[in-house]
């Protein structure tokens, strides 16, 4: 089997995942059902790349070759080749389940099946293929070529073989691999989302402007960026998600989403990625 990686999603994560993969080496295949999706990840990865060929952290050289490792496609059939697959498509439980019957059915034996999801049960998407000691959550942070932490979630039947070659795969991208248990939300964002989405309830109860309460919890709390900046970001649809999950799994009202997060959602006002959120851009 040959050490080429199939990222399937071509969004903000899948772009930056790639990335990291190709310029440690691997031949990767980017996925997605969308053209548009592949050709924006391709010239983000480019212009990603450039920054840091700006910034003296890489070589133009290995900039060319990073770019030349990497080819997208349209179709599943793509991932015939890959001896590990990331799955980093759009958060939604049923539609991990049908790509990841895809992936039972066309992955080689021996392959790693890895999800990206922020939140989804690792144990329910393994339950449902044939090969559940090969399924394991491997979290990347966002912004992925920038950010060190890459969460490795085990499910109840991942084997230490499959844990021990995604530890390998996340320190050979430069990352630090931390092993948590499978919870919905993990750590990330069991801790993450009932802050953001309490900053939420702040902002439709009007105890202050976005502004003002990302500015106290710089300042005050010294994170680098306050929480509403910090989930237009992540993408206010993903939060949303996330937290319906959590709520659903966890069955505490503590984690039910914030009205406004949803009216934001239901809008279109998803962040960045569709230029207006809590901020506009
Ligand atoms: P995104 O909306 O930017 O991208 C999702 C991509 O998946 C889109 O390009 C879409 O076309 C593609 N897609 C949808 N259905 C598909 C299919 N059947 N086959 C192939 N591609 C398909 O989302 P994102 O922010 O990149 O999130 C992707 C995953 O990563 C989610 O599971 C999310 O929870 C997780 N994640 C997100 C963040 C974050 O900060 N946004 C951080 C860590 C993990």
């Amino acid at each position: 089997m040959s050490d080429r990686i199939a990222v399937i999603g071509a969004g903000q994560m899948g772009n930056g995942i790639a990335h990291v993969c190709a310029v440690a080496g691997h031949d990767v295949t980017l996925i997605d059902v969308n053209q548009g999706a592949l050709d924006k990840a391709k010239a983000t990865i480019e212009k990603n790349l450039d920054r840091q060929v700006k910034k003296g952290a890489l070589e133009e050289s290995a900039k060319t070759a990073a770019l030349a490792r990497i080819t997208t496609a349209t179709s599943m059939d793509a991932i015939a080749n890959a001896a590990f697959v990331i799955e980093a498509a759009t958060e939604n439980v049923e539609l991990k389940h049908k790509i990841f019957a895809d992936i039972d059915r066309l992955a080689p034996a021996g392959a790693i099946l890895a999800t990206n999801t922020s939140s989804i049960s690792i144990t329910e998407i393994a339950g449902r293929v044939k090969r559940p000691e090969a399924v394991i959550g491997m979290h990347f942070m966002n912004p992925v070529p920038v950010m060190q932490l890459v969460e490795v979630i085990r499910g109840l039947a991942t084997s230490d073989d499959t844990a021990a070659r995604t530890v390998a795969l996340a320190k050979g991208v430069g990352k630090t691999p931390v092993e948590v248990n499978d919870y919905p939300g993990f750590v990330a964002n069991r801790i993450l989302m009932p802050m953001i989405n309490e900053a939420v309830y702040c902002v439709m109860e009007g105890v202050g402007t976005p502004a003002a309460i990302d500015e106290v919890m710089k300042l005050g709390m010294n994170h680098p960026m306050g929480p509403l900046t910090l989930a237009d970001f992540i993408g206010l649809d993903t939060c949303l998600a996330i937290l319906e999950v959590m709520h659903k799994g966890l069955g505490d009202p503590k984690y039910r989403p914030c009205p406004l997060l949803r009216k934001y959602v239901a809008q279109g006002w998803v962040g960045r990625k569709s230029g207006r959120g809590f901020y506009t851009y």
